[in-house]
């Protein structure tokens, strides 16, 4: 028998929420975003449930290439762009689009001899101070580019540090969006400011949603902005399901303690479970007694520590449960039940997009 965890992805809850992400931004073209091996879903694996986006955004050229060896035609968007000159070699076979950030890749397009122009975004760094041309340096840079023969056709990108949040006045974009407005009036080429908050949550302003979303954990049903907002409340539904069973029961008195460092300690009689779950699967070591957790659907918590290979549940009221019952870590349960991944994640300190990208590799993985 092997031992009992796995990942479920659910490709039509994939095409549910890429759909979700077209309504909020019905004028948009959709860019599904699907860097670090579609948010750990498996590009491949995400690949059916994502094909109907516009364009596929990402980092790696080997992700590029196992989209194109799934035979997608159409965009592809390198959302940092080059690493290195000779990136851009295969930037032509494949036909990517990249982003320029920089001086120095630039300089690379520059020297680059091409037999196909490349079309590229160039980015702003309208307040995240991350990768980007200020908007006083843009219009430099723009001019640079169009100059080039290397270069076919230039659009234009930012992107949002608190699209989540209610800050700085009005909303968490409006600097950033007037930063980019004002830099950018009478440029030409297309647009693309929106993450998946800034989609869901201010896609009503044309300015925000432009010609080109960018659709990252709503595509795999995680909330953008929990906790505030819930993946349910957005309409989401979740891309990944970690699930595992039973494999012992406990019977505690009052006063016992449960896993490494007795962090837990039972005041009354207790029964618990033993899931096999831990760390070492990817679910976090962080998450104190009282995550939540499902046991054949039902929801109960965490007791104790996680360890390498294993956590601890409380059965006290789920007299039924014994092992080999099933347990859903995040994602669908049995009947129609879920628990959602920012749930777990927001117990441990983290967020939705950790836990999807940290599902490690011993963990086997199925598409439903
Ligand atoms: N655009 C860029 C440039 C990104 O780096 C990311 C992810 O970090 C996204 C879009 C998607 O963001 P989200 O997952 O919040 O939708």
């Amino acid at each position: 028998m092997p031992r009992p965890i796995e990942a479920l992805i659910h490709p039509q809850n994939l095409a549910h929420n890429l759909a979700r992400a077209r309504a909020s931004a019905p004028d948009a073209r959709v860019w599904a975003v699907v860097k670090a091996n579609a948010y750990g879903h498996g590009i491949e694996r995400a690949y059916p449930g994502l094909r109907g986006a516009d364009g596929f955004a990402l980092l790696d050229l080997d992700e590029a290439q196992r989209l194109r060896a799934l035979d997608w035609r159409g965009p592809i968007l390198l959302l940092e762009g080059c690493f290195e000159p000779r990136d851009l070699e295969l930037c032509s076979r494949l036909n990517l689009w990249h982003a320029v950030h920089c001086e120095q890749q630039i300089d690379w397009l520059a020297m680059h001899k091409t037999h196909q122009p490349h079309r590229v975004f160039l980015k702003m760094n309208s307040g995240m101070n991350r990768l980007g041309f200020t908007p006083s340096a843009f219009r430099a840079a723009w001019t640079r580019l169009n100059v080039l023969p290397q270069v076919d056709e230039i659009s234009l990108m930012t992107h949002f540090s608190d699209a989540d949040a209610q800050r700085l006045g009005a909303d968490g974009i409006a600097h950033q969006v007037a930063a980019f407005v004002a830099a950018t009036e009478d440029l030409p080429g297309e647009r693309s400011l929106s993450n998946s908050a800034a989609t869901l949550r201010h896609s009503q302003s044309p300015a925000v949603r432009a010609d080109w979303v960018r659709s990252g954990i709503m595509s795999y049903g995680g909330s953008p902005d929990y906790p505030e907002h819930s993946a349910a409340h957005w309409g989401l539904k979740p891309g990944m399901t970690l699930r595992s069973r039973l494999i012992a029961t406990q019977h505690l008195q009052p006063g016992d303690t449960v896993g490494y460092g007795s962090s837990f300690r039972a005041e009354a009689k207790m029964r618990i479970g033993i899931v096999a779950c831990g760390y070492a699967d990817g679910y976090p070591r962080h998450c104190p007694s009282g995550t939540p957790i499902l046991v054949e659907g039902q929801r109960t918590q965490t007791v104790g520590r996680v360890s390498m290979d294993m956590l601890a549940v409380d059965l006290t009221t789920m007299p039924s449960a014994q092992i080999g019952s099933e347990v859903t870590l995040w994602g669908e349960g049995p009947r129609g039940t879920r628990l959602s991944i920012d749930e777990v994640a927001h117990a441990g300190g983290t967020i939705g997009w950790e836990l999807m990208t940290a599902v490690t590799q011993r963990v086997p993985v199925t598409v439903q």
